[in-house]
């Protein structure tokens, strides 16, 4: 028997890809599997970013890279971040990595000495916890709940910030709440953090991804100070529907970003070259296609949380940005199937839906709160009817 590292023993596999894969096998077996679990948009990626990805291996743009990414993709993520966000970097503040993820990753590696305390909102990403664990830091969790939007205050995360304590975690619009941090909120939180010397981790790769007239706000741009204190991470994945390139990058403290270059220098190389030079063209090219996906998001966003809060125990709070709603399933927890099986939280009810009702979501234990689950929007309307509609039928049953 060949036995993993501890540290891998530690943590669970991504439970957002895990879901989607069987979804995904379900379907290959020709079942009909409505899948509400994928974060990712269903949307094709738009034509002239496709045509520039042609031209660059027509060109020969296929061989390694600068390991930290190409002049002309950082020339232009630091012109996103001047246009987008007010926000000024220099090259050697900028890394390119293979997705978001990656860049978290690679920046948890860099940054966590063992036993470093990171604070964590819950419900947080499914991957935060587990990329913390693996550097051999601590993930601090700090409960939300819906009677903040679940955003957390500057108040509850100085309660856990210890002498071990080194970085705080936002993600705005949140993964999986669809929570959007006011400026005020972000200055709170982040103004706290910077006094005790943490440093401030911003996800922002749902940027785009904003609802109501609601306006983004990038915690780096509240104040100078903030700012040297910050590392943004963010991609072209969900604004683009560009996930299968793996293209995220992070800016922050030339040192911090020399450190994280390293360990990509060491693991992966460079990203993707051809995903590289497709990049350069989401980002410098047309951005109507950005705000088209953002409207139809909007749409079905309306149309899945409607119909979640008309089910009898169940009760969603309106996502203001990203993809996902995340009800809570207070009334189904406890209840029994009609074979006597006990849905017993998340999970139960999560394999409940797919088995009987063929329909993939994400049990929220793995974003912390075990009687919610994640459901995706980013999919067709009629998939979203039918989900839901499958979903009910299959709650009247619980007993
Ligand atoms: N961020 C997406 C999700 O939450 C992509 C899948 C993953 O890497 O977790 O579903």
């Amino acid at each position: 028997m060949i036995r993993p590292s501890d540290r891998v023993m530690e943590i669970e596999e991504s439970p957002t890809l895990a879901v989607t894969a069987r979804a995904k096998e379900m379907r290959a077996r020709g079942l009909d599997v409505i899948g509400l679990a994928a974060g990712e948009p269903d949307f094709d990626t738009p034509e002239n970013i496709k045509k520039a990805a042609q031209r660059a291996i027509e060109e020969g743009h296929t061989k390694y890279t600068a390991v930290g990414g190409i002049a002309e993709l950082k020339a232009a993520i630091i012109g996103k971040f001047k246009g987008d966000n007010s926000l000024t970097y220099a090259p050697d503040e900028i890394l390119v990595s293979s997705g978001g993820k990656h860049s978290f990753y690679n920046l948890c590696q860099a940054f966590l000495n063992p036993g470093d305390e990171v604070i964590v909102s819950a419900p947080y990403w499914v991957s935060y916890p587990p990329m913390v664990r693996l550097a051999g830091g601590v993930p601090v969790i700090v409960p939300t709940d819906e009677s903040t939007g679940f955003k957390m205050t500057a108040g509850a995360m100085a309660e856990r910030i210890t002498e071990k304590t080194r970085a705080v975690i936002i993600n705005s619009p949140s993964n999986p709440t669809g929570a959007l941090y006011t400026p005020g909120e972000l200055r709170a939180v982040a103004d706290a953090a910077v006094k005790k010397g943490l440093l401030v981790i911003s996800d922002e790769i749902y940027e785009k991804l904003v609802y109501d007239d609601g306006n983004f706000v990038s915690v780096a741009s509240l104040s100078g100070e903030i700012k040297e204190r910050t590392i943004v991470l963010n991609g072209v994945s969900k604004a683009y529907s560009m996930t299968g390139w793996r293209i995220g990058y992070g800016a922050g403290p030339a040192e911090l970003i020399k450190a994280m270059t390293k360990v990509q220098s060491q693991s992966t190389s460079n990203p993707a070259s051809v995903s590289q030079w497709a990049a350069v063209e989401a980002l410098n090219g047309p951005q109507g296609s950005v705000g088209a996906m953002r409207d139809e998001f909007e749409k079905r966003r309306s149309v899945m949380v409607k119909r979640l809060n008309a089910m009898e125990g169940v009760s969603c709070v309106m996502p203001e940005g990203a993809f996902y709603a995340f009800p809570e399933f207070g009334g189904a927890i406890g209840k029994k199937t009609i074979d006597g099986k006990a849905i017993d939280g998340s999970v139960a009810l999560a394999s409940y839906l797919l088995d009987e009702a063929e329909v993939a979501v994400v049990p929220g234990i793995g974003f912390g709160n075990d009687s919610h689950l994640r459901l995706s929007y980013a999919c067709s309307v009629d998939n979203i009817e039918e989900g839901l509609k499958r979903i009910a039928e299959a709650l009247g049953r619980l007993k």
